[in-house]
């Protein structure tokens, strides 16, 4: 692929891997490579040299395009929003293993396909942890 640049933004795109677009878009895509545009002012989420989707074309919210909302899911594979997460570690728990505890939900394994970034939220989910961590202390 040539151009790497988000036709809305020109910022560069992140490789995904296809089988999460081939899932979280509504409409049928096509073989191509995509990337998807990491920007948050953005719309467009994947993209190629002849095709984009933005948000309204997915079949969930993408955490990375609406960062201040608490409803958004973080581990897509188990429906864990951001709001949980916020109110397990105001409680105290502060792992990914003591959440999931707290909040009854496990990873079904299944974040290549649900996941809009198609790789594993661990991370994400670590970030979030972090964020609210560091907010509560700073109280
Ligand atoms: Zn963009």
């Amino acid at each position: 692929m040539r151009n790497k640049s988000c036709p809305q933004c020109n910022e560069v795109g992140s490789e995904v891997d296809h089988i999460a677009v081939d899932s979280i878009v509504k409409a049928e895509v096509n073989d191509d490579g995509y990337l998807v545009c990491l920007n948050e002012d953005c719309k467009v989420v994947y993209f190629n040299e002849l095709n984009s989707y933005d948000i309204s074309d997915l079949t969930v919210q993408v955490y990375f395009k609406s960062a201040s909302d608490e409803e958004c899911p973080i581990c897509y594979c188990s429906d864990l929003t951001r709001k949980e997460i916020k109110e397990a570690v105001a409680k105290g728990y502060e792992t990914i293993g003591q959440i999931r505890e707290y909040t009854g939900k496990k990873s079904t394994g299944n974040c290549k396909t649900k996941n809009p970034l198609g790789k594993c939220c661990h991370k994400i989910f670590q970030n979030e942890i972090n964020k609210y961590k560091n907010s509560k202390k700073s109280k």
